[in-house]
């Protein structure tokens, strides 16, 4: 990274201490003292405010595409500002950025989608196909038809809807009664194959897919939602005929399929839309994060004519957010999605992804790695106890923490895999650093999960 260009007047320690007084941050316990205070980005390399450099593993939170402190994206958003920052899209109002955003989007959209909600993020986004699915359904007389499906280890988000769609148990214990008509299903992982008691692991879903239609009653049954590769679950790649063999399913019964691509679109994965990577044609697609790289807070509801035509009969959609189509996010998502077009990050990400997942390997001949996995540039490292038996890795060490201290490479655990999902622009260098910062510290990582110390 070049000389650094933003310089705070305040020490990292200082800035650390007023942070522990003021801010509540998601996941933290008040007895965690430390504090990384970033100032500066560029490409994959963050400095913190103490001035040391990071280099992001993980894309912030699985978005950074582009990678950081691209002086376009600023100026984009600046141009925009100094017109229009902000006018709501409620009843008649739009705005231009707004409107070619949603242009370029369905032209993207891969599988006949017509028409775009905007959003804030992803929660909202679900929450919105939530609404869509119950609301379209109610409109054309199916007044009963309620139900969700989604999968134990999903992640939809943390809003009330979303939340309840998420299929972690900390998600919804304490804040309950989480809403209702919400089923939760097998996630389609692979490796697990206990999940699956001795079947074909697409025939097992299957199979209980139609159970659970079966017995809440086709009539019943809204929408199904899914990650196309589950995320905080641990990167999980679902076998190849799961998406399409689950799409019959749904059709033949009349249920809305969502697909949340929340992390898997534009580029993620290697293509605009995950959906084209699994040969599926969802009726909702909810997107967010990569949209704007993270430039800009924004997220888009992607939907058929089918559905649109619904929740926009009589009175129009009775549900909005005060930043529905906010003029600078959109004009930050379209330079976003130039670079990205520009740049061919879809072909990097599953050239750039292909390495990685083949250095990745190497970590299969340490002790505790049960499984290497990814697609794009979405990988993770299951880390168990015994291979044979693959009961997981107690993670008390955190070793995510340590390779950060240890290496200045940013990674991610979820439950007990290490996950990494870079920019898409990350040279092989830089890959090459963040697999062996993952084996320095995995390599010293005993059955107890216990680190040694370096040597
Ligand atoms: N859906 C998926 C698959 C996600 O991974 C996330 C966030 O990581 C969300 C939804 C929620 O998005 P947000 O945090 O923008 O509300």
């Amino acid at each position: 990274m070049a000389t650094p260009t933003v310089r705070t007047e305040v020490s990292g320690a200082e800035l650390a201490e007023r942070d522990r007084r003021l801010i509540i941050h998601p996941y933290l316990p008040a007895s965690t003292e430390e504090r990384v205070v970033m100032v500066e980005g560029e490409g994959c390399r963050l400095r913190d405010a103490d001035g040391r450099e990071y280099l992001d593993a993980t894309g912030g939170l699985w978005l950074a595409q582009i990678g950081h402190g691209r002086r376009e994206i600023a100026a984009a958003a600046a141009a925009q500002m100094e017109q229009l920052e902000y006018f709501t899209s409620f009843w008649e109002f739009s705005n231009r950025p707004a409107i070619e955003l949603a242009e370029r989007l369905v032209g993207l959209s891969p599988a006949g989608q017509t028409h775009v909600y905007f959003t804030s993020g992803g929660s909202e986004g679900n929450e919105a196909a939530f609404k869509m699915s119950r609301y379209s359904h109610w409109r054309r007389g199916r007044k009963d038809r309620t139900w969700i499906l989604a999968r134990r280890f999903a992640y939809h988000g943390i809003g009330y809807g979303s939340g309840s769609a998420t299929g972690f148990p900390i998600y919804h214990d304490g804040f309950g009664p989480t809403l209702p008509h919400v089923r939760h299903l097998t996630p389609p992982w692979p490796y697990r194959e206990e999940l699956f008691g001795g079947h074909d692991p697409t025939d097992f879903l299957i199979s209980e897919l139609e159970a659970t239609i079966h017995d809440l009653g086709p009539e019943n049954v809204a929408a199904f939602i899914g990650e196309p590769v589950m995320g905080v679950a641990g990167m999980i790649v679902p076998p190849e005929d799961y998406w399409p063999r689950v799409q019959d399913v749904l059709r033949e019964h009349g249920i809305l399929f969502i697909l949340d691509e929340v992390v898997s679109a534009y580029g993620r994965i290697g293509e605009w839309f995950a959906a084209q990577h699994f040969g599926v044609e969802p009726d909702v697609i909810v997107t967010a994060k990569g949209i704007t790289s993270g430039y800009a807070p924004l997220g888009a509801v992607l939907v058929t004519d089918e559905i649109a035509d619904a929740v926009t009969s009589g009175d129009g959609f009775p549900m909005g957010f005060t930043y529905n189509g906010h003029p600078t996010s959109c004009a930050v998502a379209l330079a976003n999605l130039d670079v990205i077009e520009r740049e061919d990050l879809l072909a990097r990400a599953r050239e750039t992804g292909a390495y990685i997942l083949d250095r990745m390997q190497e970590l299969l001949s340490l002790p505790v790695v049960g499984e290497v996995r990814g697609v794009g540039m979405m990988h993770a490292v299951e880390l168990v106890r015994d291979k044979t038996t693959r009961e997981p890795l107690p993670m008390d060490a955190a070793p995510q923490d340590v390779i950060r201290r240890e290496t200045g490479v940013i990674v991610r655990d979820c439950s007990h895999s290490l996950v990494i999902s870079p920019p898409l622009t990350m040279s092989t260098d830089e890959a090459d650093e963040v697999v062996e910062a993952l084996g320095s510290v995995i390599s010293r990582l005993d059955a107890d999960g216990r680190l040694a110390p370096t040597t």
